[in-house]
């Protein structure tokens, strides 16, 4: 009897620890406790990477383009936009493929049709939205992401606007999206730093690893683009990163090309980023 209650302890603590996990993973799968609890990477960091020579890119990605307030567009700024698939959404050419995954893993998780209300907008689509709907509503035309065609506004039936957060799908896209290169781009409590205020509607696509990183560090895309030194390299993962002067485009001498993506980014500079698994 005295050995069965000396055994009774730790198995009691060892089942209460088994219901604790289960608990944390159930709510870590429907996006109640952030999915960052469960990785443990080193994070971006400096690196040395030796000696570097002038690179000329043969063509430049659109992921890293910063819009806002201070950083706006020209009215003739025009992306690479196509058609998604069969319908009449325009979004730019380089989020098409990580669109499909997150709706096709909409689709069959949660069996609803994942929707986009409003994605690529010209200047004068800005201009006339703008007109209709005022200041308090819509982004001064030249100010709105919409014009890059890499932001999607979301919404599920039923679930549109704010509501979108109210159903499991939405409570995904906001929980994964960076699983598929996408950033909630204006996230709850940093308004005084994006201009807007939380829209868990809007995602934007930065691409891998930036959305990786921005939401592992719990940033603004601002906050992110503050984080390089210019001219300075960085690791994370298997990548190198480095945001650098437009007109003095670099890579590591021991880089063979292979891999290297340039991202002009709106500044005046570039993000240079090198996959090195590739
Ligand atoms: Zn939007």
């Amino acid at each position: 009897m005295k050995a069965n209650k000396k055994l009774l302890i730790p198995l009691i603590a060892v089942l209460s620890a088994m219901a604790l996990t289960l608990g944390l993973f159930a709510l870590y799968r429907e996006g109640v406790i952030s999915p960052l609890l469960f990785r443990s990477t080193e994070g971006l960091h400096k690196a040395d990477v030796g000696e570097t020579i002038p690179y000329e890119p043969e063509d430049y990605c659109e992921n890293l383009i910063l819009v806002n307030g201070d950083n706006t567009l020209d009215p003739d700024f025009l992306p690479e936009v196509e058609f998604y698939k069969d319908t009449d959404v325009l979004m730019n050419s380089c989020i098409i493929d990580d669109y499909a995954l997150l709706s096709a893993y909409i689709n069959e998780t949660y069996n609803k049709k994942l929707c986009v209300s409003s994605s690529y907008r010209t200047y004068e689509d800005q201009e006339r939205v703008y007109n209709e709907e005022g200041p308090e509503i819509a982004a001064l035309p030249g100010t709105s992401e919409h014009q890059t065609g890499l932001a999607l506004d979301l919404y599920v039936h039923r679930f549109a606007g704010a509501g979108f957060i109210e159903c499991e799908a939405g409570r995904y896209v906001n929980s994964y999206c960076q699983d598929y290169g996408f950033i909630i781009r204006y996230p709850e409590g940093a308004e005084d730093i994006t201009g807007f205020s939380y829209e868990p509607w809007h995602i934007r696509y930065v691409g891998q690893p930036h959305a990786e990183i921005i939401a592992e560090e719990g940033i603004t895309l601002e906050e992110y683009f503050d984080l390089f030194e210019i001219g300075e390299w960085y690791a994370y993962e298997d990548y190198l990163i480095s945001r650098q002067d437009e007109d003095e485009i670099t890579i590591p001498a021991s880089c063979d090309g292979n891999g290297v993506i340039v991202s002009p980014d709106n500044t005046g500079h570039v993000f240079v980023t090198i996959d090195q698994s590739s």
